[in-house]
């Protein structure tokens, strides 16, 4: 055997984005212990940049240290207690993980179900809320990437409100691509991951806790079942004014990649960063509407940084992506779940959102096709 040398791929699928060089460069800085004053300062920083990130004060703004299946999990298992209802709008693969989740938690899931490719019903969560008085939670996703669909996550946020529910908001593809305004929105318990529009190795799992997610975790009857997603024990890890306890090893190198991924995005600015996405995704859109191919989600809804499109009659949707990767160093998404086979997913995340990117890929799938 000999050491791994990948190729140099153009990423545009659903995550992993490409990865600016900067971003590498600083993963392989040397690695010093995890308590070290200076890596504390830097995981200090970190919160901060996650704070502008997430656009938001919460105090409670870590990086989880696991991709953001495990910020999903997060969020779950220290806000759902044994018994309790939470509402889970699914219109989409992470909408049905969602109530995996709340099941697990051994809480009940009350399930309302949207098309695959169109937005959270705000009509069918206001009905679930009225009929169901009981639920203590409402989870949805932000932007679904199995469809490239955007909810309507502040109106959500305020039905939540006005019948006393906390919200949990899966922001995995949303982070750094569109709009999310976490204090504005008073959205409570929100998580991403690094690997999406924030363009850093796969891995890590942004969240933000507000304050009245915080009360309820404190407040919870029962232990979190989770040794190791456990916030009340993280918690001690992340913060506590110099006499920060051992929890687990943070991984180390991943956190300065996030660190300048994070510190990339706050010198861009993080409105540039939205509409360089939207930017880029009328480019791509034109290109793909003058090769006949379609959108599959209405324009109102529709991601910028996720063009799901439908694969063109006739065409061998395994052949034309392995000759993309093949013969382009092209990356795009296949179809997930409902829409395997039926659709290809481009990415226009991050770093990959830009003017290269958009032409390599219009020029390979024009040849290809
Ligand atoms: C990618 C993704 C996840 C899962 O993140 P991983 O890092 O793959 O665990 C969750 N939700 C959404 C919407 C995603 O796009």
């Amino acid at each position: 055997m000999q050491s791994f040398i990948p190729p140099r791929r153009t990423l545009m699928g659903p995550g992993p984005s490409d990865i600016s060089p900067q971003v590498l460069q600083a993963l392989s800085r040397p690695t010093i212990g995890h308590l070290d004053p200076l890596f504390i300062k830097m995981m200090d920083e970190v919160k901060e940049l996650l704070k502008y990130a997430f656009q938001t004060e919460n105090e409670f703004t870590i990086a989880v240290s696991a991709p953001g299946s495990a910020g999903m999990e997060t969020c779950f298992v220290n806000l759902v207690e044994a018994g309790e209802k939470v509402l889970v709008c699914r219109n989409g693969v992470f909408g049905e993980r969602m109530r995996q989740n709340v099941e697990r938690c051994g809480g009940t899931a009350i399930v309302i179900d949207d098309k695959w490719g169109e937005p959270v019903s705000l009509d069918k969560v206001k009905q679930a809320l009225d009929q169901h008085p009981d639920i203590a939670i409402v989870a949805f996703v932000h932007a679904e990437t199995s469809t490239g669909v955007l909810s309507d996550a502040r109106a959500i946020s305020e039905l939540a409100r006005k019948h006393g529910c906390l919200t949990i908001v899966d922001a995995v593809t949303s982070l750094g691509g569109v709009p999310l305004l976490v204090d504005e929105w008073q959205l409570d318990a929100v998580y991403s991951g690094s690997q999406k529009c924030l363009s850093c190795t796969p891995g890590l799992s942004p969240v933000t806790f507000s304050n009245k997610a915080v009360e309820k975790m404190t407040s919870r009857k029962t232990p979190v079942q989770s040794w190791f997603l456990d916030q009340s024990l993280v918690l001690g890890y992340w913060s506590g004014e110099g006499k920060r306890s051992y929890h687990h090893t943070a991984p180390v190198n991943s956190l300065y990649a996030l660190h300048e991924a994070l510190l990339m995005l706050k010198n861009e600015g993080i409105e540039e960063a939205w509409s360089r996405h939207a930017h880029y995704h009328q480019e791509l859109k034109q290109g793909l509407e003058a090769l006949g191919i379609q959108f599959i989600v209405d324009e109102a809804s529709r991601l910028p940084q996720l063009n799901a499109v439908y694969i063109p009659e006739g065409v061998d949707d395994v052949a034309i992506r392995s000759r993309l990767l093949n013969e382009y160093n092209l990356e795009i998404g296949a179809g997930l779940g409902d829409l395997a086979g039926k659709a290809w997913r481009i990415g226009l995340m991050g770093y990959a959102a830009k003017k290269e990117n958009v032409t390599l890929c219009l020029k390979a799938l024009s040849d290809v096709l």
